[in-house]
């Protein structure tokens, strides 16, 4: 007879039951994309649970740790090709250093806000591709998603 089970172990079982999710991405991909609620990636992406990685931050800014993902994720989990997508009316939108300093004091953090959208797509693309530990032959993108629209346009391929 097996040993009692809680309600978490049960939930545990049930889910491991269902159809197998792999550690590594179906798609070879990895999306960066902004934190915001209205930027749903899976849909997005027309993917599922375990088809890509998704790496968001404020404004799907590539910062230092979105590097540190994406090296992982381009060396041990089989990403071979990286998609920034950033999007129409960000918050991250005109976050500039005095911006936070008006809210925040004089110790305000660099919040890695930006003034141009295509100029920060293009900025995070330039840094990806210039990262020797990023393996991506398949290439790495830069797209800009129309909340007004729904539309996704390729802006840097
Ligand atoms: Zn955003």
């Amino acid at each position: 007879m097996p040993p009692m089970s809680s309600s978490a172990e049960l939930v545990r079982q049930a889910r491991n039951q269902g159809p197998a999710v792999p550690k590594k991405p179906r798609r070879r991909t990895a999306l960066v994309a902004c934190m915001d609620t209205r930027v749903d990636p899976l849909r997005l992406m027309d993917a599922e649970i375990g088809d890509i990685h998704i790496v968001r931050n404020a404004g799907a800014v590539v910062t230092d740790d979105v590097v540190r993902s994406l090296i992982a994720s381009t060396n041990w989990l089989g990403v071979d090709k990286v998609q920034i997508m950033m999007h129409t009316d960000c918050g991250a939108l005109g976050l500039t250093r005095d911006v936070a300093v008006e809210k925040l004091g004089p110790t305000a953090p660099d919040l890695a806000g930006f003034t141009s959208t295509e100029d920060e797509l293009r900025r995070g693309v330039d840094r990806l591709r210039s990262e020797p530990l990023i393996a991506a032959p398949k290439g790495i993108t830069g797209w800009i998603y129309d909340l007004g629209t729904g539309e996704s346009r390729l802006v840097i391929s």
